[in-house]
């Protein structure tokens, strides 16, 4: 299904990558640890159908997004897959849920009851939940033993099936792994205490690695893992060993000079005049801006690149234009194709921009058409 569009910026979505990484990930996991790929905000601004039906296709065998709008967008789009929403979802939208087959975490006790409640005025609703534990992220879920306890008596009721349980590790891509351990431990206590109160332990789904805990962790991959930024062929940071798999960037985002000009010395370019040339300087305009997700903060401080060649950003960056220095790009041209992220440069981009990768992916806008090949 190609886009017809009729501008020069562009997303280019390589799903041969999605189903590459998928591969060399399962190649690193026991043969029983199943594959969830993490396709919450848009599948990391992937597009969340399509990535998704490759992953599948690829050997992933559970789907996780953030919010129920999004699982229900999947099903919509004909996924018939197992989703877990990763986020809260209040029991006011129980009975949606239960319709679209969507797998819910719970929060708290609190949840607990609030959810049962909604099961119990809903006859014909059917629950399915994993128990989210706080082993030290200090978001959602549950700490101790007692609450486990708490929430284990609450859910016992026919409507509602309790297939799994996950915890989220928050520094296992800082290159300590000693807080991951930490999480590890706290996590497999509350694990075993579950499996001994529930009818068939053996079936429980229990997940705790998220990609840097599946690069950097072996005993966190339980019986599944979840896959986010790996899967789109990134690593989670700059301190993850990267000999072990080699990931394949996805998305590569491309734009065109649209129009070049050589200006003198003395000459203000864009916004504020934040920029002054203090040589003759080639001056491109690239039909690409914040409108599209690009970071405000790459002015006068980013750079895109025509021809190989890194080209700083003059100015600030626009809405929907950026003014680029090709002097120094050899015989340049109109029409020239400019890349703003691909495998050499998101990652740069990123910590020029004072963020990471994944932000910088969510951010491209709905305006960039993604075409897939
Ligand atoms: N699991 C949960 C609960 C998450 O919130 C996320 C993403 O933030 C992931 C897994 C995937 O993490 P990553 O993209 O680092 O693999």
């Amino acid at each position: 299904s190609e886009a017809v569009f009729y501008r020069d910026t562009f997303a280019e979505v390589n799903l041969d990558c999605i189903a590459h990484n998928v591969h060399v990930i399962q190649s690193i996991l026991r043969p029983n640890t199943r594959l969830m790929a993490v396709v919450k905000s848009n599948a990391y601004g992937h597009g969340a159908i399509p990535v998704a039906k490759v992953a599948l296709d690829s050997g992933a065998s559970y789907l996780g997004v953030a919010t129920l709008d999004e699982a229900i967008q999947l099903r919509k789009g004909g996924i018939k897959a197992p989703i877990l929403v990763l986020g809260y979802v209040s029991s006011a939208h129980v009975q949606a849920a239960s319709d679209f087959n969507i797998t819910l975490a719970v929060i708290s006790p609190e949840h607990a009851k609030q959810l049962l409640q909604a099961v119990q005025l809903l006859p014909s609703s059917h629950l399915k939940v994993h128990l989210k534990i706080d082993t030290g992220m200090g978001r959602l879920g549950i700490r101790t033993a007692d609450e486990l306890r708490l929430e284990l008596k609450i859910l016992s009721h026919p409507g509602i099936n309790i297939e799994g349980a996950f915890t989220h590790l928050a520094q296992a891509d800082s290159g300590d792994l000693s807080y991951s351990v930490q999480q590890l431990e706290k996590a497999n206590f509350l694990f075993g205490l579950l499996r001994q109160h529930v009818m068939y332990p053996e079936h429980l789904i229990l997940h705790v690695a998220n990609s840097a805990g599946i690069l950097e962790l072996p005993e966190s991959h339980m019986n599944m893992v979840r896959l986010g930024i790996s899967l789109y062929g990134v690593y989670p940071s700059r301190q993850v060993n990267r000999d072990r798999v080699r990931l394949q960037q996805a998305l590569v985002l491309h734009s065109k000079i649209v129009y070049l000009k050589d200006v003198p010395a003395g000459t203000s370019i864009g916004y504020g005049g934040t920029f002054v040339a203090k040589r003759a300087t080639m001056v491109a305009t690239v039909p690409i801006g914040y409108g599209d997700g690009i970071p405000r903060s790459f002015s006068n401080h980013g750079f895109l690149t025509v021809r190989g060649q890194k080209c700083p950003i003059l100015g600030r960056v626009c809405m929907d234009q950026i003014m680029l220095d090709v002097t120094k790009v050899r015989d340049v041209q109109e029409n020239d194709i400019v890349t703003v992220y691909d495998h050499n440069t998101l990652e740069e981009l990123s910590y020029i921009a004072g963020t990471i990768p994944y932000e910088l992916l969510c951010a491209i806008s709905p305006r960039v058409v993604r075409q897939y090949r």
